[in-house]
């Protein structure tokens, strides 16, 4: 064997462990060629992060392939830091960053790529009012519901035309977007003005072919799955964020969908004051005389035990400690409150109306026969 055979199987190993902390081709993550343009590069990225997005996909490993993409993107989208990249890999972008500050949050760069993040104007937000039983306030849960909303026309990415060939500047302002009219003020004297061209709507482009999926309209009707998570406890009317998930437009970022929740009155069922809860208790008139043991089901299916030893009034409230919803953010829970009702039966046995004639030492036969005489 020769000497060298251990030092070569260490640089081996070592040459493994550099490939794999190389990390994962960017382009692949993609799913673009190296040759790919910028707009390539663009649509891909719309694409995967909005299928990963965990707004719309609660599993972890969705959120790292969310998290991969916009790294991804990020490296490939500028067009310094892609040069770098196809040169020296992901290394490189390492040591560039060093002196700049790392990868941006993705959630940023998810922004960024939907209309730029620096733009005052943005689309519309959309409100949506979500009524949840109170089992799920109680335990907490996850939800996920569907908007239909607007969208960027994936198939044209927002262009409107059928392919970027279709596209070409205007003829009438030669893509300026702006046209130079002269008026004629007097004889000899001419005033230039500038018009937005109409012909183009100012953007400068005509259309020669449009998209067949929008027709030209560069966005489509799509519904979209969102997840919402109601923790534990949650206020009335408390509103859940989902940004920019509202209706899509080439020209402006997308709004956000806002989520309002709000519990769903069950009749007979428990009712929400804040994190206390109530309920109403019938009893009988035995029971309300003489006291009782009872069980309620609450929320999450546990036993809660109501008794009381002595005489219970109708309309008479009692407090259950800690039996309430729990307090959102914090530990604990709210009171439960119990307010008693007291049925009486529609007739007695004339034997019971005696045992109860003595009981009482009341006999309201011999009161009315009295009054009659
Ligand atoms: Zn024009
Ligand atoms: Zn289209």
């Amino acid at each position: 064997m020769s000497p060298l055979a251990p030092l070569l199987r260490i640089l081996l190993l070592l040459g493994l462990v550099c490939s794999v902390l190389a990390g994962a081709d960017f382009y692949k993550v993609l799913g673009v060629k190296r040759s790919a343009t910028d707009a390539e590069i663009k649509k891909s990225y719309r694409k995967l992060s909005k299928k990963y997005h965990p707004d719309k996909n609660p599993d972890e490993a969705a959120k790292a392939k969310f998290l991969e993409v916009g790294h991804a993107y990020e490296a490939l989208s500028d067009p310094e830091s892609r040069k770098i990249y196809d040169r020296f890999g992901e290394e490189g972008l390492k040591q560039q960053q060093g002196q700049g500050g790392g990868f941006h949050d993705p959630f940023d760069v998810f922004r960024n790529a939907f209309g730029g993040g620096n733009q005052q104007r943005r689309g519309q937000n959309m409100i949506a009012e979500m009524e949840v039983d109170l089992e799920s306030i109680y335990k907490g849960d996850t939800m996920t519901f569907s908007i239909a909303h607007k969208a960027i026309c994936e198939s044209c990415d927002g262009t409107g035309a059928r392919s970027e060939k279709d596209i070409v500047d205007c003829p009438v302002c030669e893509g300026r977007g702006i046209r130079l009219v002269r008026h004629q003020l007097g004889p000899g004297i001419f005033q230039q003005v500038q018009m937005h061209c109409d012909v183009c709507g100012g953007r400068g482009r005509k259309i020669k072919h449009v998209c067949s999926e929008c027709k030209g309209h560069r966005i489509v009707q799509t519904t979209s799955e969102l997840i919402l998570h109601i923790d534990r406890g949650m206020p009335e009317g408390a509103e859940v964020l989902f940004e920019g998930e509202a209706d899509e437009s080439p020209d402006l970022p997308a709004g956000d969908v806002i989520v309002r929740v709000r519990s769903r009155r069950k009749e007979g069922g428990f009712v929400r004051k804040e994190s206390n809860l109530y309920w109403q208790e019938t009893l009988t008139v035995a029971e309300a005389l003489l006291g009782f043991k009872r069980t309620v089901m609450g929320l999450d299916g546990h036993e809660i035990v109501l008794s009381r030893s002595g005489v219970t009034q109708p309309g008479f409230v009692q407090t259950v400690k800690g039996e309430g919803l729990p307090v959102y953010h914090e530990s604990g829970h709210g009171d439960l409150f119990v307010e008693y009702s007291v049925v009486l039966p529609s007739t007695i046995s004339s034997s019971a109306r005696s045992s109860l004639q003595s009981v009482f030492n009341y006999h309201p036969d011999e009161t009315t026969k009295h009054t009659e005489l």
